[in-house]
């Protein structure tokens, strides 16, 4: 069961704010992603390997897939194929490995980094020092790194109802993709995505900048844990 509502209502939000929005489909039936199909919505994010895999084999191929969760290394090989957006890249390793499988394919795969800003242990992502490494071996070596391209940068806020921290978390993301996006030695015009805000956050992830939101149990009903 989907819930349209909340679909045209988000959908209404985010035309007026110029944000897209990735239904998060993870635990969800091949139906119910193909009934919000049918509404117009065409990107999907799963947290996946697996899921991911055959869901894409039995759903429609103009569907652009996001890819959110942790991603091993030596899995990025059965998504690569066909992934549109991988916004968990956490390692330049894991980048690395994701633009030798993009060569393979012959194509071009677009990437997020994922940054850790809360101080929940069990966030995955890049804490400020992660991330200053990241970029010194990013630029050291992106030009042999043609397949992949990092389009912005993906957070989560701290899960709780003191919106104080909330806001202070998704500004702290903004900061970090307002100072990576001018930073021209590393990245280009190509730089573009803030990806944060989820059922519970998305409106004032939305005020803080947010181009892109997640949104799963709002259009999905709640998950039964896996
Ligand atoms: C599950 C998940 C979401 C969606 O969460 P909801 O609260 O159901 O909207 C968004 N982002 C990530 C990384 C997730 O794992």
């Amino acid at each position: 069961m989907i819930n349209t509502n909340a679909f045209s209502q988000i959908t209404q939000t985010l035309q007026a704010k110029n944000a897209r929005l990735v239904a998060v489909s993870k635990f969800k039936t091949a139906e119910d992603i193909q009934a919000l199909y049918d509404l117009g919505q065409r990107d999907f994010g799963e947290n996946y390997v697996q899921e991911l895999v055959a869901k894409q084999a039995e759903l429609p191929g103009d569907i652009r897939w996001h890819f959110i969760g942790h991603l091993q290394r030596n899995k990025v090989k059965y998504i690569a194929p066909f992934v549109q957006l991988i916004q968990s890249v956490d390692s330049f390793k894991l980048l690395v490995e994701i633009n030798r499988e993009a060569v393979k394919h012959n194509r071009n795969i677009d990437c997020l980094l994922q940054i850790h800003v809360t101080d929940e242990s069990n966030k995955t992502g890049m804490n400020d020092k992660d991330l200053l490494e990241f970029y010194s071996y990013y630029e050291a070596q992106k030009g042999h790194l043609k397949n992949v391209t990092i389009r912005g940068i993906m957070g989560m806020a701290t899960f709780t109802q003191d919106q104080n921290q909330v806001r202070k978390d998704f500004r702290q993301l903004k900061t970090i993709f307002d100072a990576a996006r001018k930073s021209y030695f590393l990245f280009d015009d190509n730089f573009d995505t803030l990806s944060m805000g989820m059922s519970g956050d998305y409106e004032p992830a939305l005020e803080e900048g947010s181009t892109m939101v997640r949104i799963g149990s709002l259009l999905f009903g709640n998950r039964s844990p896996k």
